[in-house]
């Protein structure tokens, strides 16, 4: 058995180089989530002339004296148009916001600051403290051409769809989606639509659950969500069969030390290196991970426990930074930070590394963290509540109220950062 930092190592170490899966070009529409797979410079300045950052009058700074000028207006300019108009000295111009300013002129005064004056011609008085350059976005100031504005790697969110826009890009290469099968397996299991469980049987949730947790993901990530496989090697082999089209194949159930838990045997039978099967954490002590070749490309196998809190925690901590991995996002996605224990947490010290679900939140800028009651690695509904993990190391007591205790949060739905001043969110 290894701790919990050796199989994150090991997990971190086997992740593919960044773009093993391949990229795609996408319709900028449709890169929302996606990662990045190419360098992007700006193909023109930004801004690309010097433009009018307020509507008003563009005039020459020469014409003003102690910030007060009266002066002829000779045109206008609205946005869009080219500022071909010529400014003699004692002239200025109507410009609006975003509109190219005139090469005469050299200050904007916003509209504001105007008064119209009396008379046949179009005179104004403007009256502000003149700074040569003063609402004016001069040309290039945002991004030159040839800059590289965006690099390979980057998660897009809206701004980033924006940026992409705004350097013209229609299309935008990203990294490819991996490919996830899920797989349940069990002989007590009974999928949902198929009637109440008879005797001795349960409903099948971890194959929903951990498709979400996939999809959660992002990135429009489609699970390969393929069902109940039966405890048995020709049933297991069976779904492997299909489920080997993926990149990465997720099982819960039939890794542990049962007579009936094939799954780790049927895997090395068909030659999966396993780089892990049981790490001294819990929940989640029986976890496989491995990497097998299927004709030539490689496939990673996630065996994880069956019970419904073992298999949302291990995906937690080892499936999901793997994908984030594999799909080209760079960083952690969890965050780990201090908190004050309000209550006392049960339980006893282990050899093995505890994640005691918790609720996690902020209260006049101090984090505070209390463990949910919960009945064990069963009990899915005792997660409700929790929106985080207390990390309790090995040989290590769970904290009493009052001390300091590791907490980990996250961006998957149920890991968010605490938003909120109350426990109850
Ligand atoms: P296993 O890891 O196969 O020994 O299963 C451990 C426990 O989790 C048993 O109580 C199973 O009935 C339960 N379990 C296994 N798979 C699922 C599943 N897909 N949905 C709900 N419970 C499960
Ligand atoms: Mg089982």
């Amino acid at each position: 058995m290894i701790s919990k930092r050796e199989a994150l190592d090991l997990l971190h170490a086997a992740i593919p180089q960044v773009g093993s899966l391949g990229l795609e070009t996408l319709p900028l529409a449709e890169a929302l989530g996606r990662v990045l797979a190419e360098d992007v410079a700006a193909d023109m300045d930004m801004p690309p002339f010097d433009r009018s950052a307020m509507d008003g009058f563009a005039a020459r700074s020469g014409d003003f004296q102690n910030g007060l000028a009266e002066l002829l207006v000779c045109g206008t300019v609205a946005a869009g148009e080219a500022a071909s108009i010529a400014v003699p000295p004692g002239s200025c111009v109507k410009i609006m916001t975003g509109a190219p300013v005139p090469a005469d002129t050299d200050v904007v005064v916003m509209v504001e600051k105007s008064e119209e004056l009396p008379g046949d011609r179009a005179r104004v008085r403007l009256r502000d403290a003149i700074r040569p350059g003063q609402n004016i976005a001069p040309r290039g100031q945002d991004m030159r051409k040839g800059e590289f504005v965006l690099t390979s790697g980057t998660a897009i969110r809206p701004i980033e769809v924006g940026m992409l826009a705004t350097l013209g890009c229609a299309e935008v290469a990203v990294f490819r989606r991996p490919r996830v099968a899920v797989i349940a397996t069990g002989d007590e299991l009974v999928a949902l639509g198929d009637g109440r469980p008879g005797p001795g049987q349960i409903r099948e949730s971890n194959g929903h659950m951990l498709s979400s947790q996939v999809a959660d993901l992002g990135a429009g990530i489609e699970p390969i969500h393929l069902g109940i496989a039966r405890d048995n090697p020709a049933a297991v082999n069976a779904m492997l069969d299909t489920a080997f089209a993926a990149d990465v194949v997720v099982l819960s159930g039939g890794v542990s030390m049962g007579e009936f838990d094939y799954v780790h045997h049927t895997l090395k039978e068909r030659g999966l290196n396993v780089l892990f099967e049981q790490v001294a954490m819990k929940p989640g002590k029986p976890l496989l991970f491995g990497e097998m070749t299927v004709e030539d490309r490689t496939v990673f196998v996630f065996g994880l426990p069956g019970n419904p809190v073992s298999s949302y925690v291990t995906f937690e901590l080892f499936v999901r930074p793997f994908l984030r991995g594999l799909m080209g996002f760079s960083g952690p996605h969890f965050l780990e930070m201090a908190a004050r224990i309000t209550s006392d947490s049960g339980g006893k010290a282990l050899r093995r590394t505890q994640h005691l679900p918790a609720k996690i939140w902020l209260e006049e800028g101090e984090v505070l963290a209390e463990a949910v009651t919960w009945n064990g690695s069963g009990d899915l509904r005792g997660l409700l509540r929790a929106n985080g993990f207390i990390i309790v190391e090995a040989h290590e007591a769970p904290p009493k109220s009052g001390t300091r205790a590791a907490v980990l949060i996250g961006e998957s739905s149920t890991l968010r950062p605490p938003h909120s001043s109350t426990r109850d969110y």
